[in-house]
C-alpha cells in the first residue's frame, strides 16, 4: 500500500482516536522489535557477551532468562519523545522486563545496566531523551506505516529466501 492509498483510505474512515492509534503503535512497535531480534533475549545477550569481555555490572543485573519475549524500553515508556523511538527499544525476556520494571533494586540499577549493555545508543538517546514530543494523529498514523512497512518488507525478504 503507498502513503497516498493510506491517505486517501484515512479520509474516508471516521478520524481515529488518538488513543487507538497510540494503542496500535506500542503492539506494532513491540512486534517490530521482537522480529527483528529473532525470538531472542537481547537482554541476556548482551548480558552474556559483557561477562565474556569481562566487563563488570551489578550482580543483581545476572537473573535468569525467560522464555517469554517482549518489547522493552532503555529508557522508560513514559518518555514520551523515546516512547516509539526504535532505538528505545529492545527485545527482553519477561523475567527481565519485569525485575528492572518493578523490583526497586532492579530499578535502582537499570540506568548504569542498560548505558553498560548498549554503549552506542547512550549518546543518542541522552541527546533527544529531553527533547518535547507533541505527536499528533498524523505523526502516529505516519509512524504505525512506517512500522507496517518494515514488517511487511523483512516478511517479504523472509520468503525470498
Ligand atoms: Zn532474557
Amino acid at each position: 500500500m503507498t502513503l497516498s492509498v493510506l491517505i486517501a483510505e484515512s479520509r474516508l474512515k471516521p478520524p481515529r482516536s488518538r488513543r487507538s492509534l497510540e494503542k496500535e503503535l506500542t503492539d506494532l512497535c513491540s512486534l517490530w522489535v521482537r522480529k527483528k531480534a529473532g525470538g531472542r533475549c537481547e537482554y541476556h545477550e548482551r548480558l552474556w557477551r559483557a561477562y565474556a569481555e569481562r566487563r563488570v555490572l551489578p550482580s543483581a543485573a545476572y537473573i535468569g532468562c525467560d522464555p517469554v519475549i517482549q518489547g522493552c524500553h532503555k529508557i522508560t515508556r513514559s518518555n514520551k519523545r523515546l516512547k516509539f523511538d526504535e532505538r528505545n527499544l529492545f527485545a527482553g525476556c519477561s523475567g527481565s522486563n519485569c525485575f528492572f520494571g518493578r523490583n526497586p533494586r532492579g530499578k535502582e540499577i537499570w540506568g548504569t545496566v542498560w548505558r553498560e549493555l548498549w554503549p552506542e545508543d547512550v549518546a543518542y538517546l541522552e541527546r533527544v531523551k529531553g527533547q518535547i514530543a507533541h505527536y499528533n494523529r498524523g505523526d502516529l498514523a505516519l509512524m504505525i506505516y512506517d512500522f507496517k512497512r518494515k514488517l511487511s518488507q523483512s516478511a517479504m525478504s523472509k520468503e525470498g529466501t
